[in-house]
C-alpha cells in the first residue's frame, strides 16, 4: 500500500461529517501520516472553483483520492477515467482514487450497506424486501440488496418516476433481483408482506421526524434497516425494536463506507471497530 492517507471530501454542506476524523484517527492509529480535508463547494475560500477544479488540484497535489458527496455524485463521472463495478451499477461515484494518472470511481455507499447488513442481520429471510427511499442513497442500497441475495424488491418513494426508474434499472441488472414499484404500504403490508424493510428516505432524521410508512404495520419476524444515523435510532426503528423486530441502525452504512475507502485509497485494511469507536465519539 502507500506510504500515508492524503484525501479529502468535495460537497455541500459538509462541515459535520465525521468522516474526516474517522480517516485520520485510522492513519494515526496505523502509524501513517494522515490528513482529510474539506472541500465545501459552499466555502467563500473556495470561490469560483469547480468540482473539476478541485479534482485536477488534488490530483496535482499527490492525494490518493478523494470521495465525493451530494451534489456531486453523479457530476464526477464526467471526470475519470473507469469506474469500478458497483460504481457502474450505480450510476454514482462517492470515492476517486488517483492511480497513477488515471482516476477510478467507486461506489463504497453500496459495499458500505451490503458490509453493514451482512455483518448486523446475518439470518435475515430477504425473499422480499420494501425499499423506501429512491433518491442517491436509495439507488446504493437497492442494488447492495440485490447483490446481497434479496430476491425481490418493492420499492416506494413519492417521487413515483424515481421509483419506477429505479425498479427498471434493478430489473436490468446482472443480479437475479426482480423490482416493482409499491404505493400504498397498508396493502402490501396486508396482501404482500416483505420480510425486510430498509428506510432510504431522510424521515426520521433530527429535522425530519416521523417515518415513510406507519410503524404499527410492523411486526416481529420482519427486520428493519435504517440508512439515517442522525439520531442513530430512528423513530422506525425504536418503533420495530418494541414489535420484536430485528434492527439495523445506519451508522453501520456511514463506517463501512469509510473503511472501504480507507482501504481503496492507502491499500492497506482499516479496522472497522476503531473507525466505529471514532464515529461514536462525535
Ligand atoms: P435524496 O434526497 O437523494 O433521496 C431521498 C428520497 O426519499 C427522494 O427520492 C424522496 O422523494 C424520497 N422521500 C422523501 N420522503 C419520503 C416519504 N415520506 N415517503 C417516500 N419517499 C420519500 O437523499 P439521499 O441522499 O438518498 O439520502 C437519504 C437519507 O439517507 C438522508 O437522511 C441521508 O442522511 C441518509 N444517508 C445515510 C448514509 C449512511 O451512510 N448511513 C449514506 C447516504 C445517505
Amino acid at each position: 500500500g502507500r506510504a500515508g492517507l492524503r484525501a479529502g471530501l468535495v460537497g455541500r454542506g459538509i462541515a459535520l461529517s465525521r468522516t474526516p476524523a474517522m480517516h485520520e484517527a485510522e492513519a494515526r492509529r496505523q502509524g501513517i501520516p494522515g490528513s482529510y480535508r474539506l472541500f465545501d463547494l459552499d466555502d467563500p475560500e473556495l470561490a469560483g472553483a469547480t468540482l473539476a477544479d478541485i479534482v485536477d488540484r488534488a490530483e496535482g497535489a499527490g492525494f490518493c483520492g478523494l470521495n465525493v458527496t451530494y451534489p456531486c455524485k453523479i457530476e464526477v463521472i464526467a471526470h475519470l477515467h473507469a469506474l469500478s463495478p458497483e460504481a457502474r451499477s450505480v450510476g454514482a461515484v462517492n470515492t476517486v482514487v488517483f492511480d497513477g494518472g488515471r482516476r477510478i470511481g467507486h461506489n463504497t455507499d453500496l459495499t458500505g450497506f451490503a458490509r453493514s447488513f451482512s455483518l448486523g442481520l446475518p439470518e435475515a429471510r430477504r425473499d422480499h424486501v420494501l425499499l423506501l427511499g429512491a433518491g442517491g442513497a436509495g439507488v446504493a442500497v437497492a442494488h447492495a440488496l440485490a447483490q446481497s441475495g434479496a430476491l425481490r424488491l418493492s420499492i416506494l418513494d413519492t417521487d413515483v418516476a424515481r421509483a419506477e426508474r429505479l425498479c427498471a434499472d434493478i430489473e436490468a441488472a446482472p443480479a437475479p433481483c426482480r423490482a416493482a414499484l409499491a404505493t400504498e404500504a397498508a396493502q402490501l403490508f396486508a396482501a404482500d408482506r416483505p420480510d425486510g424493510i430498509v428506510n432510504a428516505t431522510p424521515m426520521g432524521m433530527a429535522k425530519l421526524p416521523g417515518a415513510a410508512i406507519d410503524p404499527g404495520l410492523l411486526s416481529a419476524g420482519q427486520w428493519v434497516a435504517d440508512i439515517v444515523y442522525f439520531p442513530l435510532e430512528t423513530a422506525l426503528l425504536a418503533a420495530a425494536r418494541v414489535r420484536g423486530c430485528a434492527v439495523l441502525p445506519g451508522a453501520g452504512m456511514a463506517v463501512f463506507q469509510a473503511v472501504h475507502a480507507f482501504e481503496l485509497f492507502t491499500g492497506r485494511p482499516a479496522c472497522p471497530d476503531a473507525m466505529r469507536t471514532t464515529f461514536d465519539a462525535f
